[in-house]
């Protein structure tokens, strides 16, 4: 059964809102993450039961719980909003390890918290299945993100552009703390609140590091974030929404509303229907990311030195290792992507080259990298000759195909795959989420039996726009 530690409830007040989730009608299980439950040490049997069904629909609460809903603040498009929080979602406590590691199960979809504004507080299922579908898929492709355990259909009805059924997610995470969460603290000018959010995310994130080092913890979060990103742009992956509330200080991915994977290599492409300008397209994300970062380091500057200048000084610091940084794992991805173990400046420009000549012949960003491997690569260019003008140059240096095998997926969660597999769910049907699931778990495994979900989208099926959901 459950044992829960609620480490978080033990934190000042006004760190959150202690409250119950509301009650759903008719709950039922759409999914369920075995692997995951084993590895959090949950008894998946007892999940599937109706007592265990009811906690993930929020109308039971397991015994040793102490739910919350969390506060947070931050900066969405660029302009401040000094209180956020979870407005959909409750904390329902935290699985402690034997070795002292921490997972928050969240509820998200739980209904109304006082953060919730002009929301309902509830999600329904298209944007709660797609969720679950990418934030697996993420995780089977190596990138540190927040996990899905379950998602219940509750019965009831949720109003969006029209009437949908709803649905709640559980939400699986070593923590739930965002750059926004400091923002909130340190905007009241709430020192103490800050050290002690501090703290509490260096002993879950960072445990090497000394309480109240600041510094550590910044140029740890740096490191972390420039990693996460670099993998996000290896995979082609938009995130969407990279607000201050959606930037997790562990380096974790969290938030899977609007994001997507792209289709064509395009470097401006946006999905999100909110995105108007184009804020956090794929090649933004870098360096939109360091100002999130600066976000957090300002956040940080009363605890980094008592002299402003010297706290000043060392954030900055901090913040220029981001480059190097990014660089160095954005080279690790993509030479691991051409199948080189390592490089320079020249193998720089021939990955850089072939990204170029990718946006300029419409190449799929998937399927041009998984075909270095086998000689697919080039029926992916609008004109092949100028792949092959970049092979020739390419070959000279042996690449490796198992190394690009293990890096290049086969299989990532297309847009109009995930959209054709929700439309057929709120039809009743689960086939096509379920099979989407299984085979993105193993997606540098060549399925060849499922090719059709290894596809660029025909001109038909292309989805232009994506939505929060919310
Ligand atoms: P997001 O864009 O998903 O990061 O959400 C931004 C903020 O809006 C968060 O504080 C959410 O809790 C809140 N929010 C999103 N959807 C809802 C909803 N349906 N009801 C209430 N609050 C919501
Ligand atoms: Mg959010």
């Amino acid at each position: 059964m459950l044992k829960f530690d609620n480490s978080y409830a033990r934190l000042p007040e006004r760190f959150f809102t202690r409250m119950q989730a509301q009650p759903v009608s008719a709950p039922s299980l759409l999914k369920l993450n075995d692997n995951l439950a084993a590895e959090i040490g949950l008894d998946a049997d007892w999940l599937r039961s109706e007592q265990g069904v009811a906690m993930l629909a929020g109308n039971a609460l397991p015994e040793g719980a102490d739910p919350l809903a969390q506060v947070y603040a931050g900066h969405q498009f660029g302009g401040w909003s000094p209180r956020l929080g979870d407005g959909r979602a409750l904390l329902l406590g935290e699985i402690a390890g034997a070795d002292g590691s921490h997972w928050d199960i969240q509820l998200k979809g739980s209904g109304p918290t006082p953060y919730s504004r002009a929301g309902d507080g509830r999600a329904w299922l298209g944007p709660v299945l797609r969720e679950y579908i990418i934030s697996e898929a993420m995780a089977a492709l190596g990138v540190p993100t927040t996990r899905a355990l379950a998602a219940v259909s509750t019965g009831d009805i949720v109003l969006r552009e029209d009437r949908f059924p709803g649905a709640i997610l559980t939400r699986v995470a070593s923590s739930h703390v965002r750059v926004g969460t400091f923002q909130y603290f340190a905007s009241q000018q709430d020192s103490d609140g800050v050290r002690t959010l501090l703290n509490f995310a260096i002993a879950r994130h960072y445990p090497q590091l000394q309480a109240d080092d600041a510094i550590g913890f910044l140029t740890a979060v740096v490191e972390a974030q420039a990693a996460l990103v670099a993998k996000w742009m290896g995979l082609g992956f938009i995130h969407g929404v990279m607000n201050t509330d959606n930037c997790h200080v562990g380096g974790l991915t969290i938030d899977y509303g609007p994001c997507a994977f792209m289709d064509a290599y395009n470097p401006a492409k946006v999905f999100s229907s909110i995105d108007q300008f184009g804020r956090y397209a794929y090649g933004a994300q870098p360096e939109i990311l360091v100002w999130n970062l600066a976000q957090l380091a300002s956040s940080l500057l009363p605890l980094i030195d008592d002299d402003m200048d010297k706290a000043v000084e060392a954030a900055q610091a901090a913040l220029h290792m981001f480059g190097p940084a990014y660089t160095a794992r954005w080279q690790d991805v993509f030479f691991a992507k051409v199948g080189l173990a390592e490089g320079g400046d020249a193998e720089i420009t021939l990955v850089q080259d072939l990204l170029t000549r990718m946006s300029e012949n419409q190449a799929d960003f998937t399927l041009t990298f998984r075909g270095l491997a086998d000689g697919g690569a080039r029926d992916q260019f609008v004109d092949p000759t100028a792949f092959d003008e970049w092979a020739a140059a390419w070959r000279q240096n042996s690449p490796d195909t198992d190394l690009m095998n293990a890096t290049n997926p086969a299989f990532i969660p297309r847009n109009h795959q995930i959209e054709l597999a929700i439309k057929e769910a709120v039809e009743g049907n689960l086939s096509r989420v379920n099979r989407l699931n299984t085979v993105l778990s193993t997606p540098f495994v060549a399925q060849t039996e499922h090719a059709d979900l290894m596809a660029a989208p025909q001109t038909q099926e292309l989805v232009h726009q994506t939505f929060c959901g919310t």
